[in-house]
């Protein structure tokens, strides 16, 4: 199926139950109403001339009309590239020439950046760039005006000659590891990704999801969107950007019953000194991604009452969602691992110098393959590639296959440092730092070193008050604790991580400070 098609089949049977409420524009749309403005949006493209296999790029926070455009450019076959609100000209450039794109639509500005003149900026840089549509703007920048010249059959006849294997989608990965690149994905991939997610949640028409993270990731756009959608659940946007009071007020006074986030939006929402104010008593289920549950955090979900959370693992490539946990898991199972692999897929781990499938128990690079894996990276064939192996997926991350067929997350291919030969991983270290009764966050990196090629720098945040870890303190602390190798040779206290927006430790960023400062 094709996700316009999916959607109508909601309209006609949801129609008078909403679909989707913008808090800050105060809108409020029944799946009738949004409905008709995909449409109408979906006729203004064909009458611009845009159609099957064109690329059409968003740049904007959470709106409404995110997800107008999200539906309508599916509906007449259209790949919409993701771009996301935090890029500046120089990567929004970047972006609009490597995907070719012919139309982008755009936010006038966010967060005091002027987006029409960073647009005007790269402009002439981008020979395929025809047209800009400011979406606030009263008929989008004229593209609305010309809806009405496309009749209802038309729009039918362009969307019936889409097929469901059809690039839709080019979504870039978060940029933890290097640049971003460009997954392009099909219909069949996130449609059924997003719905199969929802499906885990048990989510139905009865269902309010609150979706604070962004729409121009994976997360938000599969697992928010398409997973409200494809069971005529309401989508609730508390804001533009991420702010947790916005998100825990949209959850309580919209009655959501599912709540979505990165661990640190979580983190930030339960240390709002009025936490106590707002009455989550609807929200039952939700997901967790990205990086890892804390099992500090899943113990306050749980005291509030949203005892069905989910912790889902997955990467933008594989649209996105690979293992979920289950509403019904145990406490150990949501904090230790990433729960099962999800329906009709295939894993392996496996040796990630043999490619050889390892036993269970035994850490190794993660691989899978089925419906979710993408179509490749947008104009990369090389990294396609390198990342593809007979439809495999390599996903670069190290795992472990529980016995009970969870899998958990040990950490990433790319952080591996290898110190005089032996393999260090630093999620171990980190963990062990964690038991360090003034360390309350740890992350450990691998910097160039002559003699040993590489050697470990430990980044951490004290307790308020405490006095500052040394690599003296540290070495007395782990020593008899440690295998020596395993013991960070250097120490930098710091108030915070340097993250991307979707939450994730930037650990390359970590290391060229690192190698800088040690010269
Ligand atoms: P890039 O590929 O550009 O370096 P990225 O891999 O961070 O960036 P995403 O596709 O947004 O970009 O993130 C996928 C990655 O996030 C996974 O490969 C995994 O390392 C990590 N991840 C996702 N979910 C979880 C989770 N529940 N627990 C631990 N790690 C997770
Ligand atoms: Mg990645």
């Amino acid at each position: 199926q094709t996700i316009g098609a999916n959607l109508d089949a909601t309209v006609a049977r949801f129609g008078d139950r909403e679909a989707l409420v913008d808090r800050a524009q105060g809108l409020r749309w029944t799946y009738a109403v949004f409905g008709e403005q995909v449409d109408r949006l979906a006729k203004a493209l064909v009458a611009a001339g845009l159609g099957r296999g064109d690329r059409v790029g968003i740049w904007a926070p959470n709106r409404a009309e995110w997800t107008v455009v999200q539906y309508a450019t599916a509906k007449v076959g259209v790949i919409l590239v993701n771009i996301n609100p935090a890029y500046r000209s120089h990567e929004l450039g970047y972006v609009l020439a490597q995907a070719g794109i012919r139309g982008l639509f755009s936010a006038a500005s966010f967060k005091s950046s002027n987006y029409v003149a960073m647009i005007e900026e790269v402009r002439g840089d981008c020979p395929d760039l025809e047209f800009v549509w400011v979406i606030a703007e009263a008929s989008w920048s004229g593209l609305l005006e010309g809806a009405d010249t496309v009749s209802d059959e038309r729009l039918q006849m362009v969307a019936a000659e889409l097929d469901p294997h059809d690039p839709i989608n080019i979504q870039y990965t978060s940029g933890t590891t290097g640049f971003p690149k460009g997954a392009t994905l099909s219909h069949h991939n996130i449609l059924n990704n997003g719905y199969l997610v929802g499906e885990v949640c048990r989510y139905t028409e009865h269902d309010r999801i609150c979706i604070p993270v962004p729409f121009y990731h994976c997360f938000g756009m599969v697992m928010g969107n398409l997973a409200a959608t494809t069971h005529g659940a309401c989508m609730v946007i508390p804001a533009p950007g991420f702010d947790p009071a916005q998100t825990l007020a949209a959850a309580a006074e919209e009655r959501c019953t599912s709540l979505y986030g990165v661990p640190t939006m979580f983190i930030a929402e339960w240390a709002l000194p009025d936490f106590s104010e707002y009455d989550l008593s609807s929200v039952r289920t939700g997901i967790m991604a990205g990086s890892p549950c804390p099992a500090e955090l899943m113990k306050k979900l749980i005291a509030a009452g949203i005892d069905e959370m989910t912790i889902c693992y997955g990467m933008t490539e594989t649209s996105p969602v690979s293992t979920q946990t289950r509403p019904d898991d145990t406490f150990e199972r949501k904090v230790g691992t990433v729960g099962q692999v999800c329906p009709h897929l295939e894993v392996k781990v496996v040796d990630p110098v043999t490619f050889k499938t390892v036993p269970r128990g035994v850490a190794g690079e993660f691989w899978t393959k089925g419906y979710s894996v993408m179509l490749g990276y947008w104009g990369q064939d090389d990294r396609t590639a390198e990342a593809l192996v007979d439809g495999w997926m390599r996903t670069g991350d190290l795992a472990v296959m529980d016995a009970d067929g969870c899998l958990r997350i040990t950490g990433r291919i790319k952080d591996m440092v290898i110190r005089g030969g032996e393999n260090v991983y630093p999620r171990e270290i980190e963990e062990f730092l964690h038991t360090h009764p003034d360390i309350v966050d740890a992350q450990v990196i691998g910097v160039p070193d002559e003699k040993y090629g590489e050697e470990l720098a430990a980044w951490v945040r004290m307790r308020d008050g405490a006095e500052p870890l040394t690599p003296e303190s540290l070495r007395e602390f782990a020593s008899g604790k440690l295998a020596h190798y395993k013991i960070p040779r250097y120490v930098r206290v710091v108030d915070d991580f340097p993250m991307t927006v979707t939450g994730k430790v930037r650990k390359v960023e970590m290391r060229e400070i690192t190698a800088e400062e040690l010269g």
